[in-house]
């Protein structure tokens, strides 16, 4: 096993940096940035696979090593599309000082960096290390989905993803993301004539119980918040009638253990019981809203995870400062994996202005993640 000194991986930063950020890759045109990786696979004889997942989009999969241990290493090729405003050119990585600017260069073309310097350079002893390069995660994680259904993407122990970090620098670990989900409810009942009203027949009025009732829901821990809030609503009305349809759609946030599951039953659950005091042929049907992937759930992991000590250590070596595991207020591909059981833990680089315009990654922040991600596996190494 080779060991990383600070001359000479991190020299190499910048260059693969500027190759990536010049490489437009916006969802849902990844193919170019993932024809990159895999010619400069090729040329350094790394074996890998394309995983198509859907025509001119394919997630790549690269493993070395054996061993009974399988650790992932997780990034995605997608950005955001460019925003106007910008003072430097996107695609062009701009180094001043410290940062670097450039469309994606925090989220996550920095993190994909460091974990293919990483994965290129790093050969395990005693685990196998696998990289997952995947396509759509700014999107509705179709990439992560299709991994995550396949045999290659189901079987890892650990996976690392080297997403930004929003909180606590080269020191946090994020340990734990929010469920979100959105969900539709439809009332229906008979179109009556307008002079049959009455208030217990009033779809818009059981509605305006539902929305209400909702927010007992909602409540803040000290780590996050859980909400549900009304993002949509229509109702239908035929000329002189009384209500016939409403369709209320709610948007929800929550913490484990809380799933997307027990949200739609909380759901189902408060509008049965609003609708006790309304007309009894008032037709519920409570769903989540229609999307190709499911949305994404919930996670928490253990504090006494055995991967999460070995990160908190290395971090603790590595920065002379102590480590900071911290759960997120937002949803990404790592949901994806924590929902079939794998642990997930996120380590990150510093920046700036993601998803916005005059994004940029602190260099030094890089420079530091790559240490860690490479003493982490290197700490792993030694007590597998
Ligand atoms: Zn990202």
């Amino acid at each position: 096993m080779e060991e990383l000194t600070s001359t000479d991986e991190s020299v190499r930063i910048i260059p693969l940096l500027s190759q990536f950020v010049a490489i437009n890759s916006v969802y849902p045109h990844e193919k170019k940035i993932a024809d990159f990786i895999c010619r400069l696979f090729t040329k350094r004889k790394i074996k890998y696979r394309r995983q198509k997942v859907e025509k001119n989009r394919y997630n790549i999969i690269a493993e070395k090593g054996k061993g009974e241990k399988l650790i992932a290493i997780y990034a995605h090729l997608d950005t955001v599309a460019k925003s106007s405003h910008w003072k430097t050119k996107p695609l062009k990585l701009t180094v001043k000082g410290d940062r670097a600017y450039g469309l994606g260069a925090w989220d996550m073309k920095g993190g994909l960096t460091i974990n293919l310097l990483t994965f290129m350079r790093y050969n395990p002893d005693h685990f196998r290390l696998r990289l997952y390069l995947c396509v759509d995660e700014e999107n509705i994680s179709l990439g992560a989905f299709r991994l995550i259904g396949s045999e290659q993407g189901a079987t890892a122990d650990c996976v690392i993803s080297t997403e930004p970090a929003f909180q606590y620098g080269n020191q946090g670990i994020v340990v734990g993301r929010i469920g979100r989900s959105v969900f539709h409810v439809n009332l229906f009942t008979p179109s009556r004539h307008f002079y049959k009203y009455e208030t217990a027949k009033d779809i818009n009025l059981l509605a305006a119980c539902i929305i209400k009732e909702l927010t007992t829901y909602n409540k803040k821990t000290h780590y996050g918040k859980q909400f549900i809030f009304l993002r949509h609503m229509t109702t239908l009305t035929n000329g002189l009638s009384t209500p016939q349809h409403s369709l209320l759609e709610f948007d929800a946030s929550s913490l484990p253990p809380d799933t997307n599951q027990s949200v739609l039953e909380f759901i189902k659950k408060t509008a049965y019981k609003m609708a006790q005091s309304f007309d009894r042929n008032i037709k519920i049907e409570v769903g989540y809203r229609y999307r190709p992937t499911p949305f994404l759930t919930a996670y928490r992991t253990n504090s006494r995870n055995a991967y999460l000590n070995i990160l908190k250590k290395t971090i603790g070596s590595v920065t002379k400062h102590t480590a900071k595991p911290y759960f997120r207020s937002s949803v990404a591909d790592e949901n994806v994996f924590a929902s079939e059981g794998i642990t997930v833990l996120g380590i990150g680089a510093t920046g700036g202005n993601a998803h916005s315009s005059n994004e940029w990654v602190s260099l030094s922040s890089l420079n530091t993640l790559l240490k860690i991600l490479n003493q982490f596996l290197k700490q792993l190494d030694d007590c597998v």
